[in-house]
């Protein structure tokens, strides 16, 4: 994702190594005169440690990738073993952890789901998602929804929703957006919003490719739709001869307590994206995999689409390895089992803090949405805030966090708890703790 996520609390008094980057490195989504980057040193579990010596507990996964948090050496250990008998082959040529990493991403995807491109990031593993569906439909609309992020690059914005997207307009043509699965401030049912991409679709006569949607909402706030809302999505999709797309950059590997964000809702999608968890965040690398029945097409149509780093052999050796740690270590289970904990956990903090809206999430994928006007519903940050300059309240509990020891991202109104899947009950005490105290700053500058 973005490091518009991100949030360090801000630090008075960079030091050399932190000037010098601020110097020749841009910051990324940033005012580069707000840039403010901490000279990271150390980690260990699902803690890093600053060049000050301050240790962190990681409550948001980083940037919701490292699901593995900073400790799963058998993944370190693939990469230098990779890079040092080959660090590089052309796509054309292969390395066992190519096919075998391919082979588990079949086995662990529902459905049909059975052949990959590799990529090297989540935006990448869009933009092939989006070519393979023109390609395979031979239409050339893709119907993605307003709260949702999908990448940085041309196509890949142009189909994002939220804020992000207005500086990169007009972006790629046959983009339309669609209402979301938001309840809590909103005045459209998630089912009546589903039923209007129905209309949407219908009205649009025969030129969908695709829907894409993030099963589970990431950065715009970790929506989890109800549980009837993602196979209808399909239903509707078919209906009208567009492929479903699922987005599973930031819900995969285990963010839900299931493999996959589909999962939950017992869906199989037409075409599947993922990057993130799938190393652990060990290396870069995306993948876009797709249903058998689509992937043969293309044995008489050219996959017109490859990079240089496609299937990159130092990223996929990551990517083999961590899927076999996400399967011998049960790490599914356990992010299932911490994360009903970790819930009850944000839940006893809605009670005791007025500015929480809500909590709300599944697995170790859960958002806290903080509102000046609980009565109201009425969130403190704009989603247009997000592209303006200066702090927000939900920025400063961030940053209290920060400098009491807790990572923690942020997206406009709501904070973002994905931690490392590693994480323990006693870790989450810990960090639930801090947010307790943090959560005064945004309880005072509630309104009356
Ligand atoms: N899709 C989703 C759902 C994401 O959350 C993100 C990043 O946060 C992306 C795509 C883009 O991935 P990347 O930042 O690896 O390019």
């Amino acid at each position: 994702t973005s490091d518009e996520c991100a949030t360090d609390g801000g630090t008075d008094g960079l030091n050399e190594v932190e000037a010098m980057d601020k110097e020749y490195v841009f910051g990324t989504w940033s005012y580069q005169k707000e840039v403010s980057p901490t000279e990271m040193v150390d980690s260990e579990g699902v803690y890093f440690t600053d060049a000050r010596g301050e240790r962190r507990l990681d409550f948001s996964g980083q940037l919701m990738c490292a699901n593995l948090g900073y400790s799963a050496d058998r993944v370190a250990d693939a990469m230098a073993e990779q890079a040092r008998r080959g660090p590089y082959f052309a796509p054309s040529m292969t390395t066992e952890n190519r096919a075998r990493l391919g082979k588990h991403l079949a086995d662990i995807t529902p459905g049909e789901l059975s052949k990959t491109f590799f990529s090297t990031s989540g935006t990448e593993a869009v933009e092939a998602a989006i070519k393979i569906a023109r390609l395979y439909t031979g239409k050339h609309k893709i119907v993605s929804r307003y709260r949702s992020y999908h990448g940085a690059t041309y196509g890949s914005i142009s189909v994002t929703g939220d804020p992000r997207r207005l500086m990169a307009e007009p972006g790629i043509p046959g983009t339309i957006k669609a209402p979301d699965p938001y309840a809590y401030g909103s005045t459209l049912d998630p089912m009546e919003s589903l039923e209007y991409i129905g209309e949407m679709l219908m009205l649009e006569g025969d030129t969908v490719a695709a829907v894409l949607v993030e099963p589970v909402v990431g950065s715009n706030g970790i929506l989890v739709p109800p549980k009837e809302y993602l196979p209808r999505l399909k239903e509707i999709a078919h209906d009208h001869g567009a492929l479903l797309i699922a987005d599973e950059v930031m819900a995969g590997f285990g963010r839900t307590g299931e493999w996959f964000g589909c999962d939950v809702f017992d869906v199989a999608p037409d075409i599947m994206t993922m990057a993130k968890g799938l190393t652990g965040a060990y290396a870069p690398l995306g993948a876009t995999v797709v249903t058998g029945e689509i992937a043969a097409h293309f044995e008489e149509n050219m996959f017109c689409h490859g990079h240089t780093y496609a299937g990159h052999p130092v990223a996929v050796a990551a990517g083999r390895a961590a899927v076999e740690t996400y399967i011998e270590d049960d790490l599914i289970d356990h992010a299932r089992s911490v994360g009903d904990y970790l819930g009850d956990r944000l839940d006893e903090l809605a009670e005791d803090h007025p500015s929480v809206g809500e909590t709300r999430g599944v697995g170790l994928f859960r958002g806290v949405e903080l509102t000046k006007r609980s009565d109201r519903r009425e969130p403190f940050g704009h989603r247009k805030d997000k592209i303006s300059t200066g702090k927000t309240v939900v920025d400063e509990v961030s940053g209290e966090a920060w400098d009491d020891g807790v990572y923690l991202a942020n997206m406009i109104n709501t904070l973002i708890i994905a931690p490392p899947l590693v994480i323990s009950e006693d870790e989450i005490d810990e960090a639930v703790a801090v947010l307790d105290d943090a959560l005064r700053h945004s309880d005072r500058a509630m309104e009356a």
